[in-house]
């Protein structure tokens, strides 16, 4: 006789469901870390309290999570005009100085910092595969310990890496810890994909741009690796685009889509040069576009269109990118606040009678799941328990309504304002703090020193 499944029972006075706010929820979660079931205008005896609204865990759908080392060491301007590509050179360097356990415990304290800011999933860009001439599955299962370690559901990207520019240029000396062959990438992906099996994380592929991957070897990295979310970083920079049209005549999004069809795996990362064309391409498609606005503003990107793009039916997710804040609420404030700035307007990105923060947490958090695979995104029975809890002692939103706790979270507030974190129902932020972080802080520390006295 099977054993019956043992659950977990929570209940909380507010919670975002997929279909808004609810009242006194119960929420019901299986062993494996699932909704199993949800009752509303529920009593609470014998469950366990939550505080404060309840909201889905949101999804980073891009982060490169070695940058966190140089966050907020790139503001000295050392040339006549400092730019993305003087930024990379930078962070080519920091790379360069990592080895492979040093990677893994910076990844770990980096996802505690993303759980604390809200986020519950991360799908990592990853492309040092050869730190300190490691072999790649060595840093890939370093990260996939780090995810492990911090309570992070991990969707890892493995990227594929071949050029330097458009034309099959050869890589740069810096660039070679990331070039691997397609052979070397599919059987990668293969084990790594059974090393994840049961677990709550996923292993997609990231051919990392077509600066790096000539867009005629895509059909074959697709027949390679058959499944999986697909995530690529497009016209992010305006030279990339001209170099494109130089190249073959085309802008990166038409050239991209003559050549592969732009379906549910596909995440099209930044987008931000995206002309009126590319935009209805993508629109049209079912690929999510991952827009990444506080490394988007720090490198001087520019400013992806999201309302013209939501308008014709597209949708988008946000990433953490560099890692330079490691918020929730922050990306999606400044995503709206872009968009405010270039069309003089205010809340930009909800439709009349909609509240911001409820419009910007939900698109974001069900588009982020699909981009990486990931059984999350609202908080409904099949769904993973990955949630929020806001504080709702908070002096900022203590007695308020729902939804003004929700606006005053993604407007006014960053970490502050979080309480509490859990993935696969298991509390991994409580009062705002990770628990493991401390004892990782002496190291990380002593990785910055290293790194500013090396400069
Ligand atoms: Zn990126």
């Amino acid at each position: 006789m099977a054993s019956p499944v043992s659950t977990t029972i929570f209940h909380c006075p507010h919670a975002l469901l997929g279909d808004g706010w609810a009242r006194d929820c119960r929420i019901t979660v299986d062993d494996d870390g699932m909704i199993a079931g949800i009752e509303t205008d529920a009593q609470a005896a014998g469950a366990t309290r939550l505080q404060g609204p309840v909201i889905p865990g949101m999804v980073n759908v891009h982060s490169h999570i070695h940058q966190r080392l140089i966050a907020g060491l790139t503001g000295y301007r050392a040339v006549g005009a400092d730019s993305f590509w003087t930024w990379r050179e930078q962070m080519y360097r920091a790379v360069g100085l990592l080895s492979p356990d040093e990677l893994r415990t910076l990844a770990t304290f980096a996802f505690m910092e993303l759980i604390e800011g809200g986020y519950t999933v991360t799908g990592e860009f990853h492309y040092p595969h050869r730190l300190g001439g490691a072999e790649p599955v060595e840093t890939a299962t370093g990260l996939l310990e780090a995810a492990d370690a911090s309570g992070m559901a991990l969707t890892l990207l493995p990227v594929w890496y071949r050029y330097s520019g458009f034309g099959r240029r050869a890589p740069a000396d810096r660039q070679r810890p990331f070039v691997m062959t397609l052979d070397e990438l599919s059987g990668l992906v293969g084990g790594l994909r059974d090393h994840v099996a049961g677990s709550s994380h996923r292993v997609g592929v990231a051919p990392h741009s077509l600066r790096a991957v000539e867009v005629s070897d895509l059909p074959e990295l697709l027949s390679a690796i058959e499944s999986g979310p697909v995530h690529l970083h497009i016209s992010e920079q305006p030279a990339e685009v001209s170099e494109c049209r130089e190249h073959c005549g085309r802008t990166p999004i038409e050239l991209l889509a003559e050549h592969v069809d732009l379906d549910r795996r596909w995440c099209l990362i930044h987008a931000t040069h995206a002309d009126d064309e590319e935009l209805r391409v993508m629109a049209r498609s079912d690929a999510v576009v991952g827009l990444c606005p506080t490394t988007e503003a720090d490198l001087g990107d520019g400013l992806f269109p999201v309302r013209r793009f939501i308008d014709q039916g597209g949708r988008y997710a946000i990433g953490s990118d560099s890692n330079l804040v490691t918020d929730a609420a922050s990306e999606l404030r400044l995503l709206d606040w872009g968009q405010r700035l270039e069309l003089n307007r205010r809340n930009v990105l909800c439709d009349e009678g909609e509240h911001l923060g409820r419009r910007l947490w939900t698109d974001a958090a069900l588009a982020g799941a699909d981009a990486l695979d990931q059984p999350v995104g609202t908080l409904a029975v099949g769904r993973r328990a990955d949630w929020v809890v806001l504080d709702s002692g908070h002096p900022l939103i203590e007695g308020l309504d729902a939804d003004d706790q929700l606006d005053t979270l993604v407007l006014a507030g960053a970490r502050d304002l979080v309480d509490q974190v859990w993935i696969a129902g298991r509390k991994q932020v409580d009062g705002g703090r990770h628990p493991g972080r401390e004892p990782l802080a002496p190291a990380l520390a002593r990785l910055r020193r290293r790194l500013t006295r090396t400069a």
